[in-house]
């Protein structure tokens, strides 16, 4: 029986297999499996040199598996749909980030949890807010809730 909960951000600003970002994004999620509770969709101007707009998505799932055993998983179903690696800021069919994890904390090269941009990333922070307000972030003791808020007075 799963133990484990995590929160995982999906992004797409390019059409794959199965259409429009919002379609990989719901066909992602489809993947994902274990799914317990989705946000609404977000749909943001891009950051960086891309010119593609993004829609954006956070997830709670449950899962048995490790973090890296997770994270592994997320690049195979990256790499299913499409992604090219190496393009941090590029166009990119589906990237899958693991967010939090119910177990704390998780750090070994190439893996840290919790992610370690989403408190300055509105597009994460936004849909995370719709279905986990009161999760604390495990590393700055601050929930959810408390990390939006911040970040919309520094914006
Ligand atoms: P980003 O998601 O930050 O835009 P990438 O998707 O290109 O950038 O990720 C680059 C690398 O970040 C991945 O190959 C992965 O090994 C690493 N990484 C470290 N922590 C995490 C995490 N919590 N979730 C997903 N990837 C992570
Ligand atoms: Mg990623």
């Amino acid at each position: 029986m799963p133990t484990t909960s995590y929160a995982i951000a999906l992004g797409s600003n390019r059409r794959g297999r199965h259409g429009s970002p919002e379609a990989e994004i719901a066909a992602a999620l489809g993947a994902l499996g274990g799914v317990v509770a989705v946000s609404p969709l977000l749909r943001t101007a891009p950051l960086g040199p891309s010119k593609r707009r993004f829609a954006n998505a956070v997830a709670l799932i449950e899962s048995d598996e490790t973090p890296p055993e997770l994270l592994a998983r997320l690049k195979a179903i990256e790499r299913a749909f499409g992604r090219r690696r190496g393009r941090s800021w590029g166009a990119r069919v589906i990237d899958l980030d693991i967010v939090l994890w119910s177990g704390g904390t998780w750090g070994e090269p190439g893996l840290t949890v919790p992610h370690a941009a989403f408190r300055a990333r509105d597009f994460v922070l936004r849909p995370l807010l719709a279905v986990a307000p009161d999760w604390r972030d495990p590393v700055s003791g601050l929930r959810v809730r408390q990390l939006a808020a911040r970040l919309g007075r520094l914006a």
